[in-house]
């Protein structure tokens, strides 16, 4: 198989970032094992990181609202045979309290971990999967992947089919 470390997609509005998760969910359900997968969602505030999880998390059946989990740190998320962990560690501000919440427990096998604002948990998250860049571009979004490993090739593969 072909592969692809670099991906980029202009994103007009706010309903082409929910579509573009979707896009992205259906190349990461169609990995051919089930390991976890782990997604660093990087841009300023307001670029659409949560916008983006809110796609990936509908796409998989999820009916409500997806809130940003800024004071949770982590909303969690059980659709189809697939567990999400969505963080938002804009307000951590003492990298041990990922410690007491057990963070690595969150990077288990078939778990999919959307995490914004990684930096402020350096040191203690699992390494990424995918990277993914989210620029102003005017009123749009230039929106840019890059894989980390295989596994990450591999979705991005699947996602230019
Ligand atoms: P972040 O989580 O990165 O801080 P949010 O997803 O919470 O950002 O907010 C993004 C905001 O920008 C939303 O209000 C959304 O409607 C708006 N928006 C405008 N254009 C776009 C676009 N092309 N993609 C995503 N969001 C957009
Ligand atoms: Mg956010």
């Amino acid at each position: 198989m072909t592969t692809h470390s670099h991906y980029r997609q202009y994103i007009a509005d706010e309903n082409a970032m929910c579509d573009f998760g979707k896009k992205l969910i259906h190349a990461i359900c169609q990995l051919d094992n089930d390991n976890s997968v782990v997604l660093y969602l990087n841009g300023d505030l307001g670029a659409g990181k949560t916008t983006l999880s809110r796609g990936i998390i509908q796409a998989l059946g999820h009916q409500g609202n997806v809130k940003s989990p800024t004071y949770t740190l982590v909303e969690e998320y059980y659709l189809q045979d697939k567990t999400i962990y969505h963080f938002d560690l804009y307000r951590l501000s003492d990298p041990e309290e990922l410690e007491f919440m057990g963070i690595r427990d969150y990077f288990n096998k078939n778990t999919i971990c959307l995490i914004e604002w990684t930096e402020k948990g350096a040191g203690l998250l699992a390494k990424p999967d995918l990277i993914v860049n989210i620029e102003y571009a005017e009123t749009a979004r230039e929106l840019e992947l890059i894989a980390q490993n295989a596994r990450g090739e591999q979705i991005i593969t699947l996602l230019t089919k």
